[in-house]
C-alpha cells in the first residue's frame, strides 16, 4: 500500500501560511468580541464538521432517487433528511433545501411566479427591506417592475392601508413581506388578503425571523403564504444557504425545475448536510430555550437603550433586532459602529425609515442579539451590554477615553466568561 499522500494530510496551517493565519485570526476575533451584527450567529461543532466534511468532493445534480450522477446513495440519505426535517419544522409540505443562498432562494421564487416586466410589491430599503426584493442594482430590480411599500411615519411599523392601496393601483403579481432591519411581527394575514384581492401570490422572506417562527416563539408565516423563503444562517444559527418552503404543493412542480436546472447547477453537497445538522437542532428543546431567550434579551437590550434616552425605530422589538435611530443625537451610524468596534463589539450602519441619506449619512444602527445569545449571555449581561453601548454613545458627542477603556474591559470579561469553540 502506497503511504497516504502529504496532499491528504497536512493541514491548511502548514500548507498555506497566509490562509491558515488569516483563519486563526478570523477565530480568534471571534472569540474575543461582542457580534451584534443581526445577520449572524454562532454554529454548532456539528455544523462545522459537515461543512468541512469530503462530502463536499461529490458533485450531484437533480433530487434524490433522481440523480444525473452515480454515487447518491449517502448525498441522497442526507438531503432527504433536511426536506423531512424542514417540512415537519415548519409545518409545510414542500421544501427545497438547494438554494446556495437566500438571494438565490428568492430568485428562484421569481424564475417560477414571474416572467420578465412583471410586477412585484415589497417593502423598502429604507424601511428594512432587503435588495433582492426589487432594488434596482438587484436583478430583481431589472428584470421586474418593482413598487415599494414602507412604514406609518408615526408607528413605524407597516402601514398596511397603503400597502392595500399600492397593491389595488398597480395590481402586481407578487406580494413580497419579510426584510433585513424590520424588528416588529408582521400581520401576514392581512397581507394575504390583500394579495388576494388583486390576485396577488404572496411570498414571505422569513430571512430574518425564520430561528424565531422555529423555536415557536414568533407567529408562522406558513399558513398564509404561498412560498416561504428563508436563509439557514441568521437565527436558524446554521450553515450560509437558503430554503424555499410551501404550505401545500401547488407549486412545488414549478419551484423545483426553478431552482434545478433554473438558476443553480450541482449541489453544495456538504452544505446540505450542514443544514441538515442545523433543522435537526432546530426541531430540539434546546432551540426553543434558545428561541425565547432571543426574545427576552433583545427586550431587555431594547430596554436598557430606551432607558438611557436612546430612539428606537418603532419604538422596540418583538425579535432578535434592535434598530437605533441615532437622528436625535446628532450622529450617523457609522460613527457610532466604529465606536463600538472600539470596544470590540461588531455591528452594522442602517437606514431608519424615510432615511435618504448615502450609507455614510446613514442615521441607523442595526443589533441583533442572535449570537450572543448562543454565546450563553442572558438579561444580565444584556443590560451590562446596554449600558455599555449607551456609554459608547455618549463618547462620541463627549470624547472621553476612559469610556472606551471601561467598555474594553466590559467585554473582554463577558468574552472570557462565555467562550466558543475549544
Ligand atoms: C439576509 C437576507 C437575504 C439574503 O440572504 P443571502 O444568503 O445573504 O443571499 C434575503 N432576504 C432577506 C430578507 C434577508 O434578510
Amino acid at each position: 500500500m502506497q503511504p497516504v499522500k502529504p496532499f491528504f494530510a497536512r493541514s491548511v496551517e502548514l500548507q498555506d501560511p497566509l490562509i491558515g493565519n488569516a483563519l486563526a485570526g478570523e477565530m480568534h476575533r471571534q472569540q474575543n468580541q461582542i457580534e451584534l451584527i443581526a445577520s449572524e450567529n454562532i454554529v454548532s461543532r456539528a455544523v462545522l464538521d459537515a461543512l468541512g466534511h469530503v462530502m463536499a468532493n461529490k458533485t450531484l445534480e437533480g433530487y434524490p432517487g433522481k440523480r444525473f450522477h452515480g454515487g447518491a446513495e449517502f448525498v441522497d440519505v442526507v438531503e432527504q433528511a433536511a426536506i423531512d426535517r424542514a417540512c415537519d419544522l415548519f409545518q409545510c409540505a414542500y421544501a427545497n433545501v438547494q438554494p446556495h443562498s437566500g438571494t438565490q432562494a428568492n430568485q428562484a421564487v421569481f424564475f417560477a411566479t414571474l416572467k420578465p416586466g412583471d410586477r412585484l410589491l415589497s417593502m423598502d430599503l429604507a424601511a428594512g427591506g432587503h435588495l433582492s426584493h426589487g432594488a434596482a442594482p438587484n436583478l430583481s430590480g431589472q428584470w421586474f417592475e418593482t413598487f415599494h411599500y414602507g412604514v406609518d411615519r408615526d408607528s413605524e411599523q407597516i402601514d398596511y392601508q397603503s400597502v392595500a392601496k399600492l397593491a389595488d393601483e398597480n395590481r402586481p403579481r407578487l406580494l413580497i413581506a419579510g426584510g433585513s432591519a424590520y424588528p416588529r411581527e408582521i400581520n401576514f394575514k392581512r397581507l394575504k388578503e390583500i394579495a388576494d384581492s388583486v390576485g396577488a401570490i404572496f411570498l414571505v422572506d422569513m430571512a430574518h425571523f425564520a430561528g424565531l417562527v422555529a423555536a415557536g416563539v414568533h407567529p408562522s408565516p406558513v399558513p398564509y403564504a404561498d412560498i416561504v423563503t428563508c436563509t439557514t444562517t441568521k437565527t436558524m444559527r446554521g450553515p450560509r444557504g437558503g430554503l424555499i418552503l410551501a404550505r401545500d404543493a401547488s407549486w412545488a412542480r414549478k419551484l423545483q425545475s426553478a431552482v434545478f436546472p433554473g438558476v443553480q447547477g450541482s449541489l453544495h453537497t456538504q452544505v446540505i448536510a450542514a443544514k441538515a445538522v442545523c433543522l435537526g437542532e432546530a426541531l430540539s428543546d434546546d432551540f426553543k430555550a434558545y428561541g425565547q431567550q432571543i426574545v427576552d434579551n433583545a427586550r431587555t437590550l431594547a430596554d436598557t437603550l430606551l432607558g438611557h434616552g436612546i430612539n428606537l425605530v418603532s419604538g422596540g422589538t418583538d425579535t432578535h433586532i434592535v434598530l437605533l435611530n441615532l437622528v436625535s443625537k446628532g450622529l450617523s451610524g457609522q460613527l457610532v459602529q466604529d465606536s463600538l468596534a472600539e470596544a470590540n463589539i461588531t455591528s452594522n450602519k442602517n437606514p431608519v425609515p424615510f432615511d435618504s441619506g448615502r450609507p455614510s449619512e446613514w442615521v441607523g444602527l442595526r443589533l441583533g442579539v442572535s449570537a450572543a445569545t448562543t454565546r450563553g449571555l442572558k438579561q444580565k449581561e444584556f443590560g451590562i451590554l446596554g449600558d455599555t453601548i449607551a456609554s459608547l454613545i455618549k463618547h462620541c458627542s463627549h470624547a472621553d477615553e476612559s469610556i472606551i477603556v471601561d467598555a474594553r474591559e466590559t467585554v473582554s470579561k463577558l468574552c472570557d466568561q462565555y467562550p466558543i469553540y475549544p
